[in-house]
């Protein structure tokens, strides 16, 4: 708590009283705890690709290296500014998030467009991986929303179902109407979710396995701006997984 105090007095300079004001500082310090830890985070995973940027390039610069390790070193450089850049574009993209929700514009359309943008923006990596997208979307579902914030938060999912599922696997998309909206479903089957991290995993930077993420050149932020879209929706963004059996991830779009 944070306490001030002052005398008050009437209009003759009679003494009346002390006025007390106690500040609940709870949420403000766990704010600026979350802010502390957000920017530690962001420190983290930028300097670790910049170091090694960083060190790779100083090696080639000032030692004889052969070809064959020369082309190494590149391949290790370019993978380590590929992440440096989605680490960019995904902060900027949250950045982007954090004006007030009434500011972002709804439309209603057909929820097949939104699923064929973010299935096209996703195939080559689905491809890739041999995996196969089939759908089940109802004739007509109709979805009150910003189009490419949608977007954005369905290809996140889609794109994690892609990292996160083996190759020849097949990812389910489906559609219905509940509770006077929409639901869009994103099922794979995948490596799943231990369920002890299925609370944190729409955290910034939540990972469950910190490794497997690098690799697949995560930045442990997609989630976060789905969970964020949905807010700013007035939606959610809900999960259910078992390890080794597959993850659903469930977005919900309230209507008009
Ligand atoms: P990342 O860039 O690491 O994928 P996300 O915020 O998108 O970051 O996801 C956070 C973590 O949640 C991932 O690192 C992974 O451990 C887990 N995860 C997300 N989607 C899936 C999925 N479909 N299957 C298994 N694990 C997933």
């Amino acid at each position: 708590f944070q306490i001030h105090s002052s005398i008050l007095y009437d209009a003759d300079n009679n003494r009346l009283g002390i006025l007390l004001v106690m500040n609940d500082l709870t949420e403000h310090v766990r704010l600026e705890g979350m802010r502390k830890e957000f920017v530690a985070n962001v420190s983290h995973e930028i300097r670790t690709p910049a170091t090694a940027i960083q060190g790779y390039i100083e090696t080639l610069i000032h030692n004889d290296v052969s070809l064959e390790q020369r082309e190494k070193f590149l391949k290790i450089i370019y993978r380590h500014s590929n992440r440096l850049n989605s680490i960019i574009d995904d902060l900027l993209m949250l950045a982007g998030l954090e004006k007030s929700d009434s500011s972002f514009q709804f439309e209603k359309f057909p929820v097949s467009d939104l699923i064929s943008s973010a299935t096209n923006i996703v195939s080559v990596k689905a491809e890739k991986s041999l995996i196969e997208i089939v759908f089940n979307i109802g004739e007509n579902h109709q979805i009150y929303a910003h189009p490419l914030l949608a977007e954005q938060a369905l290809t996140n999912l889609l794109s994690n179902s892609i990292k996160y599922s083996p190759k020849g696997s097949t990812i389910r998309i489906s559609t219905r109407y509940i509770h006077g909206g929409l639901m869009v479903e994103v099922q794979d089957e995948g490596c799943g979710i231990p369920l002890e991290n299925q609370e944190q995993i729409f955290e910034r930077f939540y990972r469950v396995d910190r490794g497997r993420s690098r690799d697949q050149g995560g930045t442990g932020l997609g989630l976060s701006i789905v969970k964020r879209v949905m807010n700013i929706h007035g939606g959610n963004a809900t999960l259910e997984s078992k390890v080794d059996k597959g993850s659903t991830f469930r977005l919900f779009f309230p209507g008009e």
